[in-house]
C-alpha cells in the first residue's frame, strides 16, 4: 500500500479545500441538521447545494463528460470525498441516484437513454430511487413477487416495493421485478428504469423513530412500462442488479460515519462531577479502543484506495467497513447518552438549546446496520468470498420460483 500522495493529488486537494472553505453552507457551519426530511425549506437548500456543486465542477465527477460527469479519476473522487467531511450529509438525497443508478444506466442503457436521463441526474435537477426491497425480498432481493407482464410493446406491473429511500421526493426509479415465476428465482427477473408520476404508482411514505420520514413503501397497480425502458435482456435482471448492488456498498462504504469524532469531541468539553470526561479512566479505555477501530477502518479504506490508484476494482473485503463502523457508531451514542445521564432527556426548550445529536445518533445507527446489507449478510460475504469458508445453506436456489413452499404467493 503507498500512502504517499503525487504533487497533482495534493494540488487537487488544495482546490477542494479551497473552494469548500469559501463555498460551504452557512446552514451546516451552524450545526443544524440537513436531513429533516420532508421539510420542503431543507429540500431546497440541499437542490441549491447540489447545483453550486455541479456548476462549479464538482458533482458527478467520475462520471463521463458526455453524461454530464467531469471525467474525474477515482483516486480524484477519494480526495474530495475525504475533503466534503460533514458536508456529505448534503449529498445523501442524491446517493442513490448517483452511486447507484447512474452506474446501472450506464452499464444498460441505450446510448439515446443516458444522453437524456444521466446529464440531469448529473445535475441534481432529477431524483432517482431504488426499487429494490419487498415485505418478502430483503436480503434476499431475488425472492421478490412484484409482476411484470408483457402486453404488446409494454409491461403491466403490480406489486409492492418497501423501504425505498426518497421515493417521495424522486423522478425516477430503478425497478427489479419478476416476469417469469417458472424458472429458479434468480433466473426469472427483470429490471426497469420508470416514471415515478405514472399512473398507478403510489407512495406512501414510513415515518420512523427518530422522526424523519426518509424511505417509503411503493405500491404498482396496473402500471405500464414502455418496453425500451427495460435493462438488460429480459430474465436478466439479477445480473443487473449486481451492477447496482456493487455500486452500493462502494457509495455507502465511501461515506461510513462512526461518531468516534463527535465523542471525543464531547468527552473532550463534558465537565463530570470530578473533572474532564476525557480525564477518567473508563472514558480514556473507551475512547481508545475506538480510536484503533477508527483508524483500523481508515487503512482498510487505504487498501480500497490503493486498489482504486492501480485501477481495480475494490474486492469484498471493503464490506469490513460498514460492518465495523454500523455497531461503532451504535456503540458510541449509547455510551454518550450514559454520560449525559439525565441531562440527555430532552423536554421543550432543553431540545433546542442542545443539538441532540447522540440522541439521533443512537435513534438512526441500526439502519446502518441494515441499508445496503445487513451485518449477517455482509459476514457471509466476508466468510465465502474473503475467508473462502463453506457457504450459507441455499435450498431453493435451483427450485422453480413457483414451486418453492411458501403462504400467499
Ligand atoms: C435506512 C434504510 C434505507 C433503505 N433504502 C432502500 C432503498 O432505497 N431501496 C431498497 O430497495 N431497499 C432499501 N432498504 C432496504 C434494505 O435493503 C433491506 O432492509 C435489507 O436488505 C434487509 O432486508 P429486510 O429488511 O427484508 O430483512 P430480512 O432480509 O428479512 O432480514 C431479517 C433478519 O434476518 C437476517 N438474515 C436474512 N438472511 C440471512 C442469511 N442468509 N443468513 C443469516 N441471517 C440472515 C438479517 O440479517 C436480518 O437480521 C433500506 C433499508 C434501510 C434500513
Amino acid at each position: 500500500m503507498d500512502f504517499t500522495w503525487t504533487p497533482e493529488q495534493d494540488a487537487y486537494r488544495m482546490d477542494v479545500r479551497r473552494w469548500l472553505e469559501a463555498n460551504r453552507p452557512q446552514a451546516l457551519a451552524r450545526g443544524e441538521d440537513p436531513e429533516a426530511g420532508g421539510d420542503d425549506a431543507v429540500w431546497q437548500r440541499l437542490k441549491a447545494w447540489h447545483k453550486k456543486l455541479y456548476h462549479a465542477g464538482w458533482a458527478g465527477l467520475t462520471w463521463p463528460k458526455e453524461y454530464g460527469g467531469r471525467g474525474a479519476t477515482p483516486i480524484q473522487r477519494v480526495i474530495w470525498q475525504q475533503e466534503e467531511g460533514p458536508y456529505s450529509a448534503l449529498g445523501g438525497t442524491f446517493i442513490i441516484g448517483h452511486g447507484m443508478c447512474g452506474p446501472t444506466m450506464m452499464a444498460f442503457a441505450g446510448e439515446e437513454q443516458k444522453r437524456k436521463y444521466l446529464p440531469p441526474l448529473a445535475s441534481g435537477e432529477k431524483v432517482w430511487c431504488q426499487l429494490f426491497s419487498e415485505p418478502a425480498g430483503g436480503s434476499d432481493v431475488a425472492g421478490l413477487r412484484t409482476r411484470a407482464e408483457k402486453k404488446g410493446d409494454d409491461w403491466i406491473v403490480n406489486g409492492q416495493k418497501i423501504w425505498t429511500s426518497g421515493a417521495h421526493y424522486s423522478d425516477y426509479g430503478l425497478l427489479i421485478t419478476r416476469t417469469d415465476p417458472n424458472v429458479p428465482k434468480h433466473k426469472g427477473l427483470t429490471m426497469f428504469f420508470l416514471d415515478m408520476k405514472s399512473p398507478g404508482v403510489e407512495v406512501r411514505p414510513i415515518k420512523q423513530a427518530n422522526g424523519m420520514q426518509e424511505f417509503n413503501e411503493v405500491y404498482f397497480t396496473d402500471v405500464v412500462i414502455p418496453d425500451h425502458q427495460r435493462l438488460g435482456a429480459v430474465g436478466d435482471g439479477w445480473n443487473v442488479s449486481l451492477t447496482t448492488l456493487m455500486n452500493e456498498r462502494m457509495s455507502i462504504g465511501a461515506r461510513l460515519a462512526t461518531g468516534f469524532p463527535e465523542v471525543f469531541d464531547f468527552c473532550s468539553n463534558l465537565m463530570m462531577d470530578d473533572g474532564l470526561a476525557i480525564d477518567d479512566r473508563a472514558t480514556r479505555s473507551k475512547l481508545a479502543s475506538w480510536a484503533v477501530k477508527a483508524s483500523g477502518l481508515k487503512y482498510t479504506s487505504y487498501r480500497a484506495i490503493s486498489a482504486l490508484s492501480k485501477g481495480e476494482r475494490p474486492g469484498p473485503e471493503n464490506s469490513i467497513g460498514k460492518l465495523v463502523a454500523g455497531s461503532m457508531l451504535q456503540d458510541i451514542a449509547m455510551y454518550a447518552m450514559d454520560l449525559e445521564g439525565a441531562a440527555g432527556v430532552f423536554t421543550g426548550e432543553a431540545e433546542e438549546v442542545a443539538r441532540g445529536q447522540f440522541q439521533q445518533m443512537l435513534l438512526s445507527s441500526p439502519s446502518m446496520r441494515i441499508a445496503g446489507g445487513t451485518d449477517e449478510i455482509l459476514r457471509n460475504i466476508i466468510a465465502e468470498r474473503v475467508l473462502g469458508l463453506p457457504g450459507d445453506i441455499r435450498v431453493d436456489k435451483d427450485v422453480p420460483f413457483n414451486k418453492i413452499p411458501t403462504k400467499g404467493r
